[in-house]
């Protein structure tokens, strides 16, 4: 045995603390084959630091067909979850994807407003 790998462990995964985006925000795609596309997320994922965008990093699946369900089987196309780090919140007033800053109003109400042109994102 040569014994090469055995210092190669796996990196640990690191884990945003907190997501910068949240369910039902428009997400811009900065990395990856859909990069550029627009989407509304669907549903986050904490424990693995990643987000389901409506129509972006589809992936074809194999299902059998399930007759009790009613369900063909098939090739289906359907979402995967992505990375958080390669979605950028994308503000619909300035249509440009940015970041976002954290302001408190007059009663104190603390909202996320875009750095560009200070449209708030919590209504
Ligand atoms: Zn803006």
């Amino acid at each position: 045995m040569l014994g090469l790998r055995k210092n190669k462990k796996k990196a640990p995964l690191t884990l945003p603390n907190r997501f910068h985006v949240k369910m039902g925000d428009t997400v811009w795609v900065t990395h990856g084959k859909d990069k550029g596309k627009t989407g509304i997320v669907r549903k986050t994922f904490h424990d693995r630091g990643k987000v389901l965008v409506e129509g972006i990093n589809l992936i074809k699946k194999a299902v059998r067909p399930n007759p009790m369900a009613g369900q063909q089987g098939g090739i289906v196309e359907m979402e995967a979850p992505m990375p958080v780090a390669k979605v950028m919140l994308f503000c619909l007033q300035c249509n440009k994807p940015t970041r976002v800053k954290k302001t408190t109003l007059g009663d104190g109400k603390k909202v996320r407003v875009c750095q560009k042109c200070s449209a708030q994102f919590d209504s």
